[in-house]
């Protein structure tokens, strides 16, 4: 018997608060509310005829502190799901606090203007310290630790597929699988095609920043970085087939070096087309990914949101995608003094996702992991104050729940190794 605010009404919110409908008996009301309300009230309308979750809507510009504090305090949720904009976590967080709410998300912060000196400031301390320079990184969130335990509250962080699922896989690959782990290597492959040449499969805002960054992994106790696709392999993936995939930063291998004792390699692979490749670095190069604003015939706009709005919107892609993903973790390590390879994937098919709540499989398989994030807090099996990511909580009643929900694992314990 829970109330649930969910922030943001874009293609992983609709799958999250879909799922949140099939089990009502735990989501009993939820808010949806968003920059642009339309859309929560279009959503509320296809749910409310098949879900005893009772739906109400409301307008939020979530990046005023002020305005969400008033939408809690009226609507006292006992828990906010932010599955908005990484932009807007900081603010949300605020709003938490104030308000004595819990509070998760599904990205972690990185701020919308990364020309901002304050912001820059610290970012540049970060870049030489930490030695990698994507915009997004913990630190942000990492510093409300203590006003969450304090408060008794808990904010859990990133609990999509990756950053989120494949967290858990490490957990329980920790707990059930090795003693030590040695190395991890994250495989996100999608295998999918919706037919445009080019479209992004979430936000292309935050993705194209994503993958036009500079790639880093962990080794020996330390970042090492390497120019944008700049480290290429060839993978051949369970029920999807060989595909080339490349070396990128990924937030997850931040915590999971903190959280995994003694990992002695942490990577993240994405799989890409030649397509995406070309038409990313062609926009690249005539400065259509820039976040500094230009002025434009008197106005002023954002290279990269000009983008967005020329782009397939990323929640109307699932009608036209077929093929799968295949997203896991392949571990190597000890068990009983004995070496040992162990590798835990979710295989999802776009069109399956599509038939079943209207969407394709990137955004299925974040919505998930977001609805099952909530009940795992709004059920009580994940209880700890303070600001958490997904592996530092019970991976097996999360694992329960997500193959319950849709996204269920399989196994290789003679998986081939990434070179
Ligand atoms: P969309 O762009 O489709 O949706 C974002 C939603 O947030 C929209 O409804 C948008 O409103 C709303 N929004 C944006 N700014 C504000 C604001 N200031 N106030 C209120 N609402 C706002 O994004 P996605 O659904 O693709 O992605 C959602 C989140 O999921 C992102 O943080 C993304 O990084 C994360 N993600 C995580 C993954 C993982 O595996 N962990 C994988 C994929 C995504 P409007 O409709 O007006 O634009």
């Amino acid at each position: 018997m829970s109330r649930v605010l969910v922030i943001g009404c874009g293609g992983v919110a609709q799958v999250a608060i879909s799922k949140c409908c099939q089990a009502s008996d735990v989501f009993t009301e939820i808010r949806i509310a968003s920059r642009t309300k339309s859309k929560c009230d279009a959503l509320a309308e296809k749910l409310r005829p098949k879900t005893k979750t009772v739906i109400t809507t409301a307008q939020v510009d979530a990046d005023k502190t002020e305005e969400l504090v008033k939408l809690i305090k009226s609507y006292k949720p006992e828990l906010v799901m932010n599955i908005a904009l990484p932009y807007q976590d900081l603010t949300i967080m605020d709003a938490c606090l104030e308000c004595g709410v819990n509070y998760m998300d599904t990205a972690n912060y990185e701020p919308e203007d990364t020309d901002d000196p304050e912001w820059r400031k610290v970012y540049e301390k970060r870049c030489k310290e930490a030695g990698f320079s994507a915009y997004f990184d913990y630190s942000w969130q990492y510093a409300y630790r203590e006003k969450f335990e304090k408060a008794g509250l808990t904010a859990l962080l990133g609990s999509g597929f990756d950053p989120g699922v494949t967290q858990a896989y490490c957990a329980y690959a920790q707990k059930h699988e090795f003693d030590t782990i040695d190395t991890i290597d994250i495989l996100d492959c999608n295998g999918g095609d919706h037919g445009y040449p080019f479209a992004t499969n979430f936000n292309p805002e935050i993705n194209l920043r994503e993958v036009s960054a500079p790639g880093s992994y962990w080794e020996k106790g330390r970042w090492i970085e390497i120019p944008a696709m700049s480290v290429k392999r060839e993978y051949d993936f369970d029920e999807v087939g060989k595909k080339d995939m490349y070396l990128l930063h990924h937030e997850e291998i931040e915590s999971l070096a903190n959280n995994i004792p003694g990992v002695k390699r942490i990577r993240f692979f994405m799989t890409f087309g030649q397509s995406y490749l070309t038409h990313m670095k062609c926009l690249e190069n005539v400065g259509m990914l820039s976040t500094t604003p230009v002025m434009f015939q008197g106005q002023e706009i954002v290279p990269i949101q000009f983008l967005k709005a020329l782009l397939p919107d990323p929640a109307g892609l699932g009608a036209r995608t077929v093929g799968k993903t295949n997203i896991g973790c392949i571990f190597t390590g000890k068990k009983d003094g004995k070496y040992k390879s162990y590798y835990i994937y979710n295989v999802c098919d776009h069109r399956e996702c599509y038939l079943e709540v209207g969407s394709q499989a990137i955004s299925y398989t974040t919505g998930v992991p977001a609805m099952c994030g909530a009940m795992m807090l709004l059920t009580g099996k994940w209880d700890k104050k303070g600001v958490y990511t997904v592996e530092e909580f019970d991976p097996d009643p999360f694992l329960d729940a997500l193959s319950k929900y849709g996204l269920p694992h399989k196994e290789s314990r003679n998986p081939v190794i990434v070179e």
